[in-house]
């Protein structure tokens, strides 16, 4: 699933979830097609000292039919400390995870999907200059 990068967004703590406000609304970015909310769901932000959870946004092109993941810049993978504290987590070193297997198991795939995902969007492989 592609994802879409905010960055020009508030963040609002209801109840101790935080959702992400975009300031503008977005078009697809496959087609530029109208955007309209599906449903949500839940990503955790592990900091340093704390945990963050997020509610995402999932939205669907109105033309062309994609899926977007809502993501705030603030948490892209290469950006945020969580990435690295799954991957400890996922690489045995659990004693310093305050996660469940369970979570850990969840975080794998969303780290697989989020991945597959930021490639897609961000990433271009490196050109070779002659
Ligand atoms: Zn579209």
């Amino acid at each position: 699933m592609p994802v879409i990068i905010l960055k020009h967004y508030r963040i609002v703590n209801r109840n101790g979830i935080f959702y992400v406000i975009s300031k503008k609304p977005h078009r697809c970015p496959c087609c530029q097609g109208p955007l309209k909310v599906r449903d949500s769901r839940p990503r955790q932000l592990i900091l340093s000292d704390e945990t963050m959870t997020f509610q995402l946004r999932r939205l669907k092109c109105q033309n062309c039919g994609a899926l977007h993941l809502e993501i705030p810049d603030l948490i892209l993978p290469h950006k945020h400390y969580s990435r690295e504290v799954i991957e400890n987590a996922l690489h045995g070193n659990l004693l310093s995870c305050p996660a469940e297997n369970s979570t850990i198991y969840r975080w794998s795939k969303e780290l697989k999907d989020l991945e597959a995902e930021t490639w897609d969007e961000q990433e271009m492989p490196p050109q070779k200059e002659e």
